[in-house]
């Protein structure tokens, strides 16, 4: 079959490649795929500064934003699924050594840092006409969210930063009303949306211009988009927020952020950043706006099952509020012949989308 593989830590090595078409083991499925999308992390796959191949091969399936149709199943195996149905594939799986976390499916908080991920970390991607996986790793995805699913796999993401910024805020009394999310890519969007959802005045920072698709679609729902290069933020400035989000992949936003952080507040680190800048930061000050404001700031990778399971939820409501703005998500449909493009980093793109033949 056909597949878009790398190989690891070497620079622009992606190419697309015929590659063996797996086989399902008696507890596996076989999926095709129809839908890949792009994200920063394969960006920075390709660049060679992230990823790990499968053990004994030197290469890497790329890939693990996906949308698939199962193809071929063994009763036994299906545990619910139909030849046809529709599924978005999780991306990562336990660590060998099956710690705490791992242990009860929580795979995404895991501790040892020995997980696999699909297509990242040492498991074949879903850039491929076909993979097979187990069903407890696959969600069913309902026929009416077929052009919108591709981007679950984000969403589920932006799911986890929202739910754990409300559980780790259980350590008080706290009924915000306000967020800034840095960054108008995939994840912020998505995160402005979710954030939008339960009613709270947002406001986005991008980096784009003002109107452009970012701006618009961030202002459809409702929330303020904010251009940092044409200096909007400075319009904030004695406004403090409940929750701040960083999705942008700007490390040093954890220091603006927290200026922006009320007391009592909470902050999501949530890009993984190769940015080889270094910054000065005045780290006593930070100490003391963390201690007297009892704020807090944690990071967020991956997701679990029940993230998936709410994106799904959302996906329908904000059809219902929005209709047809997560679809404009998409702004790049690719196929096999110029799927290169998916690896570039341009400001105006906000997901990219490779498209196999049905
Ligand atoms: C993926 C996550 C993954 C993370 C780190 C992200 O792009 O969406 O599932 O855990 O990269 O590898």
């Amino acid at each position: 079959m056909k597949a878009i593989i790398i190989n690891p830590g070497k620079k622009a090595s992606a190419r697309l490649a015929e590659v063996p078409t797996p086989v399902p083991n008696p507890n596996e499925v076989q999926v095709k795929v129809l839908q890949v999308g792009f994200c920063r992390t394969d960006q920075e796959i390709y660049q060679g500064l992230y990823g790990q191949a499968p053990e004994g091969l030197d290469y890497l399936i790329m890939g693990h934003e996906s949308l698939g149709r199962v193809t071929s199943i063994d009763e036994k195996a299906g545990n619910g699924l139909q030849e046809g149905d529709l599924v978005v594939r999780t991306v990562r799986r336990p660590c060998l050594d099956l710690c705490l976390n791992c242990r009860v499916g929580e795979n995404d908080m895991c501790l040892t840092g020995n997980y696999l991920e699909s297509g990242i970390k040492g498991l074949a991607g879903v850039m491929a006409e076909y993979f097979v996986e187990r069903p407890d790793f696959l969600v069913p995805v309902p026929s009416e969210l077929g052009s919108v699913a591709v981007l679950l796999e984000p969403l589920s993401f932006c799911e986890k930063v929202v739910y754990q910024a409300f559980k780790v805020q259980q350590r008080m009394r706290w009924n915000p009303s306000s967020a800034l999310v840095f960054g108008a890519g995939p994840i912020g969007i998505l995160l402005t949306l979710l954030l939008k959802n339960i009613g709270l005045d947002v406001f986005t920072a991008g980096y784009s211009r003002k109107g452009n698709l970012k701006s618009e679609l961030v202002e459809r729902c409702g929330a303020t988009y904010l251009s940092v290069i044409e200096g909007e933020l400075d319009s904030l400035r004695g406004n403090k927020f409940d929750f701040v989000a960083e999705a942008s992949g700007k490390a040093s936003n954890l220091y603006l952020g927290l200026s922006y952080l009320k007391n009592n507040g909470v902050m999501a680190l949530t890009s993984i950043t190769g940015e080889p800048e270094r910054t000065e930061i005045p780290l006593g000050e930070i100490n003391l706006s963390l201690v007297l404001g009892n704020k807090l700031i944690f990071g967020v990778v991956n997701a679990s099952l029940r993230d998936y399971y709410r994106g799904l939820e959302h996906l329908h409501t904000f059809e219902q509020k929005w209709p047809g703005l997560v679809n404009q998500l998409i702004t790049s449909r690719l196929t096999l012949d110029n799927y290169q493009r998916g690896f570039e980093k341009k400001s105006e793109e906000i997901k990219a989308v490779l498209e196999f033949p049905n």
